[in-house]
């Protein structure tokens, strides 16, 4: 018999969201994470709430707000200027992570999911073993396993992380002061977020980046105004520059570089390494279940998330796609329900893309490049949001809403929005390609006014030819 219908290994935004709902479909269910706090204490949430998406949009808020005052309050009658103390507002973020992360204790608690402080591992294809940190084994049967360990940093071997001047992401979101000199390798999401973080809080912010182009997996509408807006602001963004290595001398990091054909050097402060993220599967003993994976370690997994040993799952940053918060949670509750009897496969269509920088960046669905590319016939709208009463009243009109839609049916395709709150209008455009909705259909809806969802609608008129403020 076993003692439960689902063990979950990973206790982030895959795992606890997904025990939760297998709990709340009437599984007995438990979730083990390894975590802990600064504090000593253990912590669910994962990467997301203690070292990535919470921390990083905490301090992303701060220093927004802070250059916000001293940069535009003048043109507002905001008079002087404003100090940032760096240690409060360090502190902000961690009281910010800390009562989220209590909030999902208590949602285990209150959904009835057993939460077990431990390392998991695969005993066999029914038995998960918990190593508590004092070491206390705890083997656990259960009908079903989800794989939900999630990914760590990306290493450059040739710079150890030291944590003194070479970081990575976790450790940049905790520095007590913002560098003179700091150098980001690595111009992805990542690296621009926390870039911006210590460039707003004063610190001169190189990016070494090696791909020639600027944020490839964006539309390049988006990515060329991001460039020149993110250099005007004052990110010195290298490309076609790949770190080879560094050599710490003198309180510098001094960084080598391969810029084409030439050989350089640069000497920082302080360097965070932002190349990636790799799935983190270490002693999950995969080979024990039979569980495959690829030669990068992302575990592989049918439509149903189920691996090549049945009823083991695997879910979020340790599987293949975005390694995106929300995509790992959304699989953890189709998954979650294929368990609980639901036959429908995890089908992840419309996964939206936020870039968290000022503007924001976001997007659902492919770039009119590689739309173009397939020879599909489209239509593009756009519409800037200096055309927009609300962003003019803001005083943030920079960027655009682009909207795809295929030209003999007029369903929506893509939307790529560059602006400020991008984050947010990215749903509309979300839930409209989730019930295949036409440019039309977004033309037809009623937008309140003055919002910057106006822009939205203007942007789907202007893909019939027909925006009106444009
Ligand atoms: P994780 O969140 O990594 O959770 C895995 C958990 O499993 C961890 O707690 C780990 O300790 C535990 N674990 C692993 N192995 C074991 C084991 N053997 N036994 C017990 N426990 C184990 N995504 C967004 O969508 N939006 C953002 O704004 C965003 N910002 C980010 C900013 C930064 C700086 C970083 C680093 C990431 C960001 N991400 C963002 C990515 C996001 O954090 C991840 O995609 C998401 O956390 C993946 O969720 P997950 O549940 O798959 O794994
Ligand atoms: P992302 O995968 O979106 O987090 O982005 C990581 C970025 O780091 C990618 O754009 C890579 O091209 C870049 N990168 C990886 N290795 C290096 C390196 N050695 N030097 C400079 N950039 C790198």
């Amino acid at each position: 018999m076993s003692e439960y219908d689902l063990v979950v290994i990973g206790g982030g935004p895959g795992g606890y969201v997904a025990a939760i709902k297998a709990a709340q479909m009437g599984l007995k269910t438990a979730c083990i994470d390894k975590q802990t706090a600064a504090d000593g204490s253990p912590v669910l949430g994962g990467t997301c709430l203690n070292v990535g998406c919470i921390p990083s949009k905490a301090l992303l808020d701060s220093s927004h707000q802070y250059e916000f005052f001293n940069k535009e309050g003048k043109k507002h009658g905001l008079v002087g200027s404003v100090k940032i103390d760096i240690s409060q507002m360090q502190k902000r973020k961690e009281t910010v992570v800390k009562n989220l992360t209590q909030g999902i204790s208590g949602l285990l608690k209150k959904n009835n999911v057993e939460w077990l402080h431990g390392f998991g591992s695969l005993k066999s294809k029914n038995v998960v073993q918990c190593t508590s940190e004092k070491g206390l084994i705890k083997n656990l049967s259960t009908k079903n396993i989800l794989l939900a360990s999630g990914s760590l940093p990306s290493r450059i071997q040739s710079l150890p992380i030291d944590n003194e001047y070479i970081f990575d992401s976790s450790g940049a979101l905790e520095f007590k002061s913002a560098p003179k000199e700091l150098c980001i390798i690595g111009a992805g999401v990542i690296g621009l977020e926390l870039g911006s973080v210590w460039r707003r809080l004063g610190s001169n912010v190189t990016v070494l980046e090696a791909q020639t182009s600027f944020l490839d997996t964006a539309d390049k509408d988006v990515s060329a105004e991001a460039l020149k807006l993110f250099k005007k602001q004052g990110l010195k963004i290298e490309l076609g520059t790949l770190v080879t290595e560094a050599k710490i001398a003198k309180e510098k990091v001094t960084i080598s570089y391969k810029k084409g054909v030439e050989r350089l050097e640069s000497s920082f402060d302080k360097v965070v390494v932002a190349v990636g993220r790799s799935p983190y599967t270490e002693g999950l003993n995969l080979d024990e279940a039979g569980v495959k994976s690829d030669d990068k370690g992302f575990i592989l997994v049918n439509e149903f998330n189920e691996t090549s040993t049945k009823g083991i799952f695997a879910i979020g940053d340790c599987t293949l796609g975005p390694m995106l918060a929300h995509k790992a949670s959304e699989e953890g509750i189709l998954v979650a329900e294929h368990m609980a009897g639901a036959k429908a496969p995890v089908e992840i269509t419309h996964v939206p893309w936020i870039i968290y920088t000022w503007p924001e960046i976001a997007w659902v669905g492919p770039s009119e490049q590689f739309l173009r590319n397939t020879k599909k016939e489209i239509n593009v709208g756009k519409f800037p949001f200096r055309a927009s009463g609300r962003s003019h009243a803001r005083g943030e009109t920079e960027g655009f809403v682009k909207i795809i839609a295929e030209k003999n049916n007029d369903q929506i395709l893509a939307v790529h929005i560059l602006g400020s709150n991008a984050s947010e209008l990215i749903s509309e455009a979300v839930t409209a390609m989730e019930f295949g909705a036409t440019s039309e259909d977004v033309a037809r809806i009623i937008h309140g006014h003055p919002t910057l969802s106006e822009s939205m609608h203007e942007a789907a008129l202007a893909t019939l030819g027909n925006a009106i403020h444009y």
